[in-house]
């Protein structure tokens, strides 16, 4: 070889170290001790904990453990704050918004030094995506402060927010929520995670200096208790949560019953489908920065590779090639790929799990480099060849290890994708179009990124499905997710009627039976047939005079399992165009309307109400959400990327719905038609008092051509049935309208699966209300959206 040969093979990388001076400084400046952030100026210092740089292991500074009180005095000051804040005109709002992202740029190199020796990420990575992204947050939402009104009319910010935001992206987290939030018109108290509290300090500086007003954001710093006392405090309207679907789940328990808001971004195992026609080289490159970026410590990293069988050998060989080259290192190096982990619990964490996975049968591979001694750093690692029921594939880990396994054909790609409780994001790789843009939809997740991975804009919605918990941060979505209708606040509580009082009396099976002849008790509607209910027992229908109407079957815990068996059989639904869903509605609207009479009659024999009116109305709805059926889709948005980014609107999956006592026939349709028109299948329980007008409605359906199983049918006592659909891992979705307990408690035991929820709290909504309810209102809440990003240009 001549030299200059030579000298590429052998060149190895000098340092190149960012300077830690002006971040320490910082810190001195400081006295390396902090208080909170609370109405516009610093606490004093209190109880407090060590912040470390985990490449090293020394202290930066110490962090005060917020207490309860802490937190009521900074909800205080965010709810004396809201008034003003939330009447400034929007263009007041974004300028202030506007001034923080130009402060961040100007101040982005000490955000990055410092973000990079608290949390252990690559100078490369805190510099080039991080702070950007934080900045391009705060300026896309400044047009959105201006923009509110216009876009989302009669909408109001909810009040006070409390935020809770983990520590691997820590500056990026907080954009992520105080942005939208502040935009929106709502003030804050934002906790940033015990391990990385620095940079959300130096941002209340940044606050300060742009002189937002003060009270409009409070930093808290501390622990899970001081997250715990947020999430618990009875001020707060809304809480906004990044972390482990463990404490999800905790939190949606928490605030069960509260009428508080809630967004919850949580874990994910996301796939990265490699089809044997992909591009090798560059897919690999992706992997790099799927499963290595950040240490692999990202909700969305690409850390379940699933390999086309016939190019896994190939694709094997050169991976480990490529993992021989990555540098593991000090993170202020700019020519280091690979960090620290944030601290020695994580290393000890993911060891363990790489040591589980290995005895379960995973092959181990780990690439002969060199690595710092000190300080919480671990090689990249892979497992291949994993079966489906080893750990690891299965278990987030939350670090540098690749797991992987391989499959044959689309079909068994999808469905180990989809072999997850997680549904965060997911990462497809084929030369074929066509391929990729029908595997995009089959996948449950909320974010699908086509020959490219971990992209994120500010204008692009992210967040999950499944178990990687709901609502969306960024794009139009995550704006709304930050607003509520204006009427809310309105609503007055439902008078109970005597449907509570008949539901809890114990009754003699005996007593209400019908007259001689044959029986005529409505059965079940299950999977497109009647079914009689599993129990043999039947519950008695009075009218309002207390007379006898007729019996309806009395369901139970196995109605439900065959109820939602047939409505999880059912789910091509969401497949089916939009046009046929919508002429099936109609066709429904239609034949509804042909037996208007009896249908009324009906009505009033259970109400004494005006039953002709209810009849109409319910046609009419059938008819509004026939028309939605195809007009409520997505957007593409045009991110700074090379790319183009679609955001599909697309059905939750199968929805459990419990009408309110009132209206027996509209209180019904009005919540099913737009879970049906949005793709959905449903499990319906009609009012507990009236259920005779939906067990009428089989013969409609029968005679409307609805697929089986689209809509299942079950009568009984509503509060008893809600609590098994709420515990239900089938349905993906509860609506309840009812009293304030049972709402509750459907909302506690909806943490099971991170089902997503529209209880009525015992408030009346008038669902004849054609201005409130025969648009988006429920549209949007029997919906996600699912964004994929597709790149162009040769
Ligand atoms: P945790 O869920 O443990 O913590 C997240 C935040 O919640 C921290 O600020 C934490 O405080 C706080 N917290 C802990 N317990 C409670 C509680 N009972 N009530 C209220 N707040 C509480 O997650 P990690 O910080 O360990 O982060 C890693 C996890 O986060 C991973 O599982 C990852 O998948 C997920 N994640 C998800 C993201 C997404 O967008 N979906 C993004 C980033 C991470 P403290 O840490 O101070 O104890």
């Amino acid at each position: 070889m001549n030299k200059i040969a030579e000298i590429f093979t052998s060149l190895d990388y000098g340092p190149a170290p960012e300077s830690p001076d002006l971040a320490l400084a910082w810190l001195a400046a400081h006295e390396n001790r902090f208080g909170h952030f609370i109405d516009g100026k610093w606490t004093k210092p209190g109880k407090t904990f060590a912040s470390e740089n985990p490449a090293t292991g020394k202290k930066l500074a110490d962090v005060t453990d917020g207490t309860a009180e802490d937190v009521d005095a900074a909800v205080k000051a965010a709810r004396a704050a809201f008034p003003k804040w939330s009447a400034l005109s929007g263009y007041e709002r974004g300028k202030y918004l506007y001034a923080i992202a130009r402060l961040i740029q100007k101040h982005s190199r000490l955000f990055a030094v410092l973000e990079t020796m608290d949390n252990g990420k690559p100078i490369r990575e805190s510099r080039d995506v991080d702070i950007p992204l934080v900045a391009r947050h705060f300026y896309h939402h400044a047009g959105w402060a201006q923009h509110r009104d216009r876009e989302f009319p009669d909408h109001v910010p909810y009040g006070v927010c409390g935020q809770i935001i983990p520590w691997n992206f820590p500056l990026l987290m907080l954009a992520w929520k105080i942005a939208p939030a502040l935009a929106a018109g709502n003030t804050v108290v934002l906790k940033p995670a015990e391990f990385t509290s620095l940079t959300a300090l130096l941002f209340a500086e940044i606050c300060e200096k742009a002189h937002l007003p003060r009270g409009v954001v409070n930093i808290v710093t501390g622990e899970g208790d001081t997250g715990a006392a947020i999430t618990g405090h009875p001020d707060i309207d809304k809480i906004a949560f990044t972390g482990s679907t463990e404490v999800g789940k905790i939190i949606r328990k928490a605030t069960a019953g509260t009428g508080k808001g809630l967004s919850l971004e949580l874990g994910g195992k996301s796939p990265y489908i490699v089809f044997d026609d992909a591009d090798i080289d560059s897919a690999i490159e992706g992997l790099v920065d799927a499963i290595w970026f950040n240490q692999g410590q990202v909700c969305c990293a690409g850390s379940r590779l699933l390999v086309q069988e016939s190019i896994e050998d190939r694709f094997l060989e050169k991976l480990k090639k490529r993992m021989s080259t990555l540098r593991v290192g000090d993170p202020l190096d700019k020519a280091v790929d690979i960090g620290a982990l944030v601290a020695p619990v994580q290393v000890a964490r993911v060891t363990d799990l790489v040591k589980k996975g290995v005895a379960e049968g995973g092959q181990l591979y780990e690439p002969d480099i060199d690595i710092p001694g000190g300080g919480c750093f671990l090689k990249p690692t892979l497992i291949s060849h994993v079966s489906p029921a080893n750990t690891v594939a299965s278990e987030e880990i939350f670090g540098p290890v690749l797991v992987e396994m391989s499959f044959r054909t689309p079909e068994e790609a999808v469905a180990l994708a989809n072999n997850t409780r997680y549904g965060l994001a997911a990462t497809i790789w084929t030369e074929n179009v066509n391929l990729a843009l029908d595997i995009a939809p089959k996948l449950k997740a909320g974010v699908v990124w086509i020959n490219s991975t971990n992209n994120f804009d500010a204008a692009v919605g992210f967040g999950g499905y499944k178990e990687s918990g709901f609502g969306r941060e960024g794009g139009k979505e995550g704006m709304a997710s930050y607003l509520k209708p204006k009427w809310e606040k309105e609503l007055k509580p439902f008078k109970a009627t005597a449907a509570a009082t008949a539901s809890s009396r114990p009754r003699n099976p005996l007593e209400d039976s019908t007259p001689p002849g044959v029986d005529q008790t409505a059965k079940m509607y299950i999977g497109g047939k009647q079914a009689r209910p599993d129990s043999g027992y039947s519950r008695p229908v009075h009218g309002p005079s207390g007379a006898l109407v007729g019996e309806v079957g009395d369901g139970n815990r196995k109605d439900i399992r065959n109820a939602v068996e047939a409505a999880r059989a059912a789910l091509g639904w969401a497949t089916t165009s939009a046009h046929n869903r919508a002429q099936i509605l109609y066709f429904l609207a239609e034949n509804l309307e042909y037996r208007a009479e009896e249908f009324a009659a009906r009505i009033k024999a259970q109400t004494g109400e005006d039953g002709a009116a209810e009849v109409a109305a319910s046609v009419e709805r059938l008819f509004a959400f026939a028309g939605w059926a195809d007009k409520y889709d997505g957007a593409v948005h045009n991110p700074p990327q090379r790319m183009v980014a679609t955001a599909m609107v697309e059905a939750l999956g199968a929805m459990a719905i419990l009408a309110p006592p009132s209206r027996p026939l509209l209180g019904s349709i009005a919540l099913v038609a737009p879970a049906l028109a949005m793709g959905n299948t449903v499990v319906l329980v009609p009012s507990e008092k009236s259920p005779l007008s939906m067990t009428d409605f089989y013969q409609v359906l029968e005679t409307s051509d609805v697929p089986a199983g689209v809509l299942n049918i079950v009568t009984g006592e509503s509060r008893v049935l809600a609590k098994t659909l709420a515990e239900h891992d089938g349905i993906d979705a509860i609506w309840f309208a009812g009293d304030a307990e049972t709402s509750k408690m459907v909302e506690a035991a909806s943490a099971g699966n991170v089902k997503q929820t529209w209880t009525s709290r015992g408030l009346y909504y008038d669902l004849a209300d054609k201005l409130k309810f025969e648009g988006d209102y429920f549209l949007r809440r029997a919906t996600q959206v699912k964004n994929v990003w597709i790149p162009y240009g040769a």
